[in-house]
Order: C-alpha cells, then sequence, then structure tokens
C-alpha cells in the first residue's frame, strides 16, 4: 500500500492533547507513521496527498455494542435474529455499509446467530464487502427463560462452559452473556439475574482461559451486582443502575457501555414495536429514569464508552446524547474513540492517531467541539489508510 499524507484543517488525535490546527498525519501501509503541526512536518517523496484542509479530523469511532444483522425499526428483534443465515447475511452488509459511512471504523458485535458475525468479520478483513473492523462474540449465552434467547439457550455451568468454548473455537473476540432482563421484550424489566453466580463465573473464566473478557447485558441492581462480582469486563446497557451499582463499577474498574439511542430515537424500539402498549410503557419508563440518572453516573467517575445496539449509523446521536447529559464535548469524542477502544481492549490498535496504530480516521465539516451536532457531517471515513468517500457515504445512511 501507498504512502498518503493527509493535511487535517484541525485535528483532534483522540490523546487528550489539545487540537492542533493545520496538522500533518502520514499515513504508511495502513497504520500511522507521523502525527504533527503541517509547518514542521516533511511530506515523504511519492505520498499520495489527501486534502483535509477545511476539515475537522478525529479517529474513526468505535461502537462498543451493536448486532450486524438487526434493525429495531424492524421490529422483534429476536425474531430478525432466529432468520434464516441468508436474510441475516444480507442484512449485515446493508447495516454495516451504514455503519462505515457515518464513521465508525470498528464495532463489537455483541450476539449473533449462525456464528454470522465471524464470517462477516472476516468478509470485511478480506475485502469481499464494506463496514467496519469487527470484533465478535459468536452466540449471546442466555437461558432459557432469559432475555435475548434466541435459537439456543445455554442452562447450567456445564452448559455455558460448553456455549462458551464453542464460541471461542468458532472465532469470537469475547463472550456476551445476558444477566437481566431488557426493553424490547414484553414484560417487566426485571433486574434480578437469570444466572446463577456459577454460571455467570464460567462465562468469565472460559474468557478468560482464552484470553479475553466477558460482557454482560445488565440494566441494574442484583443482576448486575453479580456480574460485577463475577468479573465481567463491561456492562451493557444499565439503564436501572443506582448510585451503588455505579459505585461498584467504578471500584472494579468495569465500563459502561451506554446505549441511549435503541429505547430514545424515533426510529428504535419505538417504530419497530411500540404499537405493543406494554413495550412502549417500558420505553418512556426508561427514557425518565435515564434522564434523571445517568447525568450524575456520567459525572461521578466511571469509565464509559458507547454503543448504538444496531441503531446503524447513529453513533453521532449517542454521542449528542451524552452531551445532553452533561458530559463535555472533548469527553463525548474521547468516549467514541480512545474510551471505546480502551474498553474493547483494543486500545493498542485504534482510538487515536498516534504513530503505529491503524490509520483510521473520519473528517468532519463542522467543529463537533463547539457543537457536536457537526459529527453527522462525516464526509470521509478512512480505515486501515483506505479512504471512502462520495457517493459511498450520501448513499450508505
Ligand atoms: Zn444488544
Amino acid at each position: 500500500m501507498s504512502i498518503r499524507a493527509i493535511r487535517c484543517g484541525t485535528l483532534f488525535d483522540g490523546t487528550g492533547s489539545a487540537p492542533i490546527r493545520d496538522a500533518l498525519v502520514v499515513v504508511d501501509n495502513g497504520r500511522i507513521a507521523a502525527v504533527g503541526p503541517a509547518a514542521h512536518a516533511a511530506v515523504p517523496p511519492g505520498a499520495a496527498a489527501l486534502d483535509l484542509a477545511n476539515r475537522f479530523v478525529m479517529p474513526g469511532l468505535v461502537d462498543c455494542h451493536s448486532h450486524a444483522s438487526i434493525v429495531p425499526a424492524l421490529g422483534d428483534q429476536i425474531g430478525q435474529l432466529c432468520r434464516g443465515p441468508v436474510p441475516q447475511a444480507l442484512a449485515a452488509t446493508v447495516n454495516l455499509r451504514a455503519d462505515l459511512a457515518a464513521g465508525t471504523t470498528t464495532m463489537r458485535i455483541m450476539g449473533e446467530e449462525h456464528f454470522l458475525d465471524v464470517d462477516v468479520r472476516d468478509a470485511i478483513e478480506a475485502g469481499v464487502i464494506v463496514g467496519p473492523r469487527l470484533l465478535v462474540a459468536g452466540r449471546g449465552l442466555a437461558a432459557d427463560n432469559g432475555h435475548g434467547r434466541a435459537l439456543a439457550s445455554y442452562d447450567g455451568v456445564d452448559e455455558v462452559r460448553r456455549g462458551a468454548r464453542e464460541n471461542l473455537r468458532r472465532g469470537a473476540n469475547h463472550v456476551k452473556i445476558f444477566v437481566t432482563g431488557g426493553v424490547s421484550s414484553p414484560g417487566a424489566m426485571s433486574t434480578s439475574s437469570a444466572y446463577t453466580r456459577d454460571e455467570i463465573r464460567a462465562a468469565v473464566e472460559e474468557a478468560e482461559r482464552a484470553g479475553t473478557y466477558a460482557a454482560a447485558h445488565a440494566h441494574g441492581g442484583a443482576g448486575l451486582r453479580l456480574a460485577v462480582e463475577a468479573g465481567v469486563g463491561t456492562i451493557e446497557h444499565g439503564l436501572l443502575a443506582s448510585a451503588e451499582d455505579i459505585a461498584l463499577m467504578i471500584e472494579r474498574r468495569v465500563w459502561l457501555i451506554c446505549t441511549f439511542s435503541i429505547f430514545m430515537h424515533p426510529t428504535g424500539i419505538e417504530q419497530g414495536d411500540g404499537q405493543r402498549p406494554a413495550i412502549m410503557d417500558k420505553v418512556r419508563w426508561a427514557r425518565r429514569v435515564v434522564a434523571e440518572s445517568f447525568p450524575r453516573h456520567l459525572a461521578s467517575g466511571i469509565r464509559f464508552a458507547c454503543g448504538t445496539d444496531s441503531m446503524h449509523g447513529l453513533m453521532p446521536i449517542e454521542l449528542e446524547t451524552l452531551v445532553r447529559f452533561g458530559v463535555p464535548p472533548r469527553d463525548a469524542l474521547l468516549a467514541g474513540t480512545r474510551w471505546g477502544a480502551e474498553a474493547c481492549r483494543i486500545d493498542d490498535q485504534v482510538g487515536t492517531i498516534a504513530p503505529g496504530k491503524r490509520a483510521d480516521l473520519i473528517a468532519i465539516d463542522g467543529d463537533p467541539l463547539k457543537d457536536i451536532a457537526a459529527l453527522r457531517r462525516v464526509s470521509l471515513v478512512v480505515k486501515d489508510g483506505v479512504p471512502y468517500e462520495g457517493a459511498f457515504g450520501r448513499n450508505g445512511r
């Protein structure tokens, strides 16, 4: 791959240092080779120039929680997962293209059937289809009577172990376990655990034995605390987390992965399942609870990052919601980049524009540090040094 010299109007590199006006990023063989003020930088001979001098450039977004094949606006998300592999794979190709076009260059997939996510990840890496770099879970581990159960359930310590091991053998990057109830299924949103302590522990142990970690779907209460005590690396959603739950997560250095748009955005659960009164009541209730509690949670010192939970192309909305809940725009950008990379344990590869990192960056028309909504105007995406632009970006949404 050739060398590329990218001229940036403003560069937010995600390292925590102040934005650089008129910067130059040199990309060599898909990786960042050099970063600095353009005035001091030498353009390597033969480098192809990419002129983003009138744009704001930042690291590609890291979506920490999504599903490749689901479209919430179509309703019945579990039913979607239970379709055959072909419609699922076709949906994934469209969805992931929209995600990349909106600036997501890395995405963590939190449960698919048919081990579709493994094949889709590999197809993207091979250049067969276009999409973010994926980190995948394979099948989510769910109890027979628990939230998130699709084609299979895993009950008892031995089945949880077998499920985790099968996912890992098939090529999963991490293990996903559903611990509490959820918003998109009918019935009260339970915060008690569908799994015993020993079952959750088995998932964590198998993940750690394979050199990775377990992520838990948990909204709060006893289920969330059990998952944290059992050693999961990330808590997904946490909509009903109390101050005590958050304090325990801070103590154990567990990440909170916020997923706002799926239940807050009109094209989320509201469009897909909003005609079912029991679900719409839950959605409205969750909105009230989160608007009341999250401004405090996000200011508590907890480590947090964001995920769209299948709201393809809406990472900018997740970061706007953080700002609406009182997070400074700079921290919202970090949550969408470096912190997401840390939560997904790939911060040695992505999340900042720094020498040695993969060349994932996005160009924005406007300054999201002044107006976070500018993030909706991603006009160019570079992944592994390869630019995606023009008709791709417009049609991809
Ligand atoms: Zn999810």
